[in-house]
């Protein structure tokens, strides 16, 4: 008998896989008929741009051969809309991959990788199947205005002589909260040079607050800071599978050891480069999604519901100890939200912002299953 167990790597064996919520293709196969809501994966619902979409159907006639391993077309379609040079952008599989290798890449047995306690659960999977040690900071308490969002002092003295790399999520997902663009200056200021600041705005279209910056800018001048980016969320292309990191060329041109070469399929690095130059498309669903996500925040407080302020496609609600009861019983209505029991917060479902008519498919179920 062989004891796969043992011969892992001690990191990888305490790993728990990625949760990725409930089994949907045996739902989807119960509920066909009637149509499953699928509020449980921060999804656009809004689909992805018909340019797309046609640049998918281009891209058949040439899957027999490879992609173009640098993903050329892409970075500079990247680089014109970000301002930025090609050798400062890295292309992933999804910004997951990406996210993964940063730790693999930077930190190592010995090593601390900080994140906040609530911040995305990829992060703690990095350090461990790195072999690297999280080191978690304390985040805000539940009835601070941003609740359980990213303390940022508390993530600056989380920061020690063995941390590598930390992980900032902004916004955050499960949190749906974020900081201001003034303070993460001042705390990028702050971080040792040799501390690599990874800032993963997978969300970062959907905000609107006066008060967000993104990170991206800073990359200029601070030669530490990562920036990650995604296909997935604003553009719709989740199960295309492309994100991006933006950086100094000599920290990507490290990254770029440890990627695949062909990391980024032909149809991803087509529909990405054509999804980008939709930009009346991306509008149209920032501003649906900008409008259902307050009428339905307005819609759960009206039921007596504490709802965390959301720049983000999804809602971090409050049901209190019968969570978990009301969404086994929304599952059984057709109607899937993420469970929160993996982030320590059992009394918490995260709810993505679907469109008028799914929410109120939502509500419905929400008022008949209570
Ligand atoms: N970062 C955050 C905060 C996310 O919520 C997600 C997806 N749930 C990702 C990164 C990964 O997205 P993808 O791999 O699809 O780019």
């Amino acid at each position: 008998m062989i004891d796969f167990e043992t011969l892992a790597r001690p990191g990888i064996r305490d790993l728990r896989a990625y949760d990725p919520g409930h089994d949907l293709i045996s739902l989807r196969r119960r509920f066909a008929e009637a149509q499953l809501v699928e509020l449980g994966s921060n999804e656009n619902p809004y689909g992805a741009s018909p340019l797309a979409r046609q640049a998918v159907v281009d891209a058949l006639a040439s899957i027999h051969i490879y992609p173009d391993p640098l993903g050329g077309d892409l970075k500079r379609a990247l680089a014109a809309t970000h301002g930025v040079d090609t050798s400062r952008i890295l292309l992933g599989n999804g910004s997951h991959e990406l996210l993964m290798q940063f730790a693999q890449v930077f930190a190592g047995p010995g090593d601390d990788v900080v994140a906040s306690k609530f911040g995305f659960a990829v992060y703690s999977l990095a350090a461990q199947a790195a072999g690297a040690r999280l080191q978690p900071a304390p985040a805000h308490g539940r009835d601070h205005p941003m609740p359980r969002g990213h303390d940022l002092a508390a993530l600056r003295a989380a920061i020690g002589p063995r941390t590598k790399l930390v992980y900032l999520a902004n916004p955050n997902n499960p949190t749906g909260t974020w900081f201001g663009g003034e303070d993460f200056e001042a705390f990028l200021d702050d971080v040792p040079g040799n501390v690599i600041v990874v800032v993963d705005e997978a969300y970062a279209e959907f905000v609107d607050a006066p008060d967000y910056a993104s990170a991206l800018p800073l990359t200029a001048r601070h030669r530490n800071l990562v920036v990650t980016r995604t296909f997935s969320k604003a553009y719709a292309l989740a199960g295309l599978r492309v994100g991006f990191a933006i950086a100094d060329p000599g920290l990507i041109a490290v990254m770029e050891r440890v990627r695949e070469s062909f990391n980024v399929n032909a149809v991803g690095l087509a529909a990405a480069e054509a999804a980008l130059a939709d930009t009346a498309h991306l509008q149209a669903s920032l501003a649906g999604n900008a409008a259902q996500r307050a009428a339905l925040a307005e819609a759960l407080r009206a039921r007596g519901l504490k709802v965390s302020p959301s720049q983000t496609n999804f809602l971090l609600v409050e049901f209190g100890a019968n969570a978990s009861r009301i969404e086994a019983n929304l599952v059984a209505r057709g109607v899937v939200l993420r469970p929160m029991v993996g982030y320590g917060l059992g009394e918490c479902l995260r709810i993505t912002v679907g469109t008028e008519d799914e929410n109120r498919r939502l509500l419905e179920a929400l008022d008949g299953s209570a």
